[in-house]
């Protein structure tokens, strides 16, 4: 395990509590679990509401507030951790108006953006996996993704964006050469301030490889684009987890600090050694 000094110096920012109804264990325990491991920042980014219609696996829109308090308690509980409170915002095309609506209900430390829907296709759940696997246009799959996300970069909704290449999850990767994909995308967050997640739930998942691949990052990193850091915590014991692979992967694609939020404010810090 890396020491508490390499964790002393960065930041795990997605992290999520029970009231998604897909995680496990109360923030509070999060947070003992990032003091254990020598973390003196971290962020909790629940799954913002979305309007009826799509599936529950996010606060409810009179839970806002309670997810608000429970990042307050373990404040509370975690005395001397710095603990920012932000959101993890859906990007759907149709309803952007009300994911907005949502976001500005409080005073975020930052809005993480995903993409994990195709219009109502959840393509990231567990059942989409078959699909993937029988997918004869996967290319085709992967533009309309990343159109998505280039169309969320530029939204000014966001200031980083999660698991950049969430569509690889289930392992199939097509084919043709993507880096004109990841171009574009990447120009919007460029051109709209807005930094790219390194995301390690991906090592946990059949692609078994971190968010973004190295290739998405190195021309992220030509572009200037900043990156920030989360686990995607779904229960206590995978606050930070992978983190050594996830600093060696931007220090290999180029990077040599990574971004925080206080306020939607980004600065930029030293990546560990
Ligand atoms: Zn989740
Ligand atoms: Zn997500």
């Amino acid at each position: 395990m890396a020491d508490a000094g390499f964790y002393g110096r960065l930041v795990d920012y997605h992290m999520h509590t029970p009231l998604c109804h897909h995680a496990e264990g109360a923030p509070a325990e999060y947070a003992r679990r990032a003091a254990a491991l020598g973390l003196k920042e971290i962020g909790f980014s629940e799954h913002c509401p979305l309007p009826d219609g799509y599936d529950r696996l996010r606060l409810r829109e009179d839970q806002l507030g309670d997810y608000v308090r429970l990042v307050e308690e373990a404040r509370r509980a975690a005395p001397g951790m710095v603990i920012r409170l932000g959101v993890e915002a859906e990007y759907v095309r149709e309803d952007l108006p009300y994911v907005r609506r949502m976001v500005e209900r409080h005073a975020w430390d930052y809005i993480l953006g995903s993409v994990h829907y195709m219009g109502m296709w959840n393509f990231d759940a567990p059942e989409a996996e078959r699909e993937w696997r029988e997918c004869a246009d996967l290319y085709e799959k992967w533009r309309q993704y990343f159109e998505l996300w280039r169309e969320a970069a530029s939204s000014g909704l966001y200031d980083t964006m999660g698991h950049p290449d969430l569509v690889k999850k289930f392992g199939p990767i097509p084919r043709e050469d993507c880096r004109p994909l990841f171009r574009e995308a990447l120009t919007a967050a460029a051109e709209g301030g807005v930094a790219v997640e390194i995301n390690t739930a991906g090592l946990r998942k059949p692609v078994k490889e971190i968010y973004p691949s190295a290739a998405f990052l190195r021309i992220a990193c030509e572009m200037g684009v900043p990156i920030s850091f989360g686990s995607d915590a779904h229960a206590p014991d995978e606050v930070g987890s992978g983190f050594r692979q996830a600093v060696d992967l931007a220090r290999a694609c180029g990077y040599r600090e990574y971004a925080r939020f206080e306020k939607r404010r980004r600065t930029l810090w030293p990546l560990p050694a």
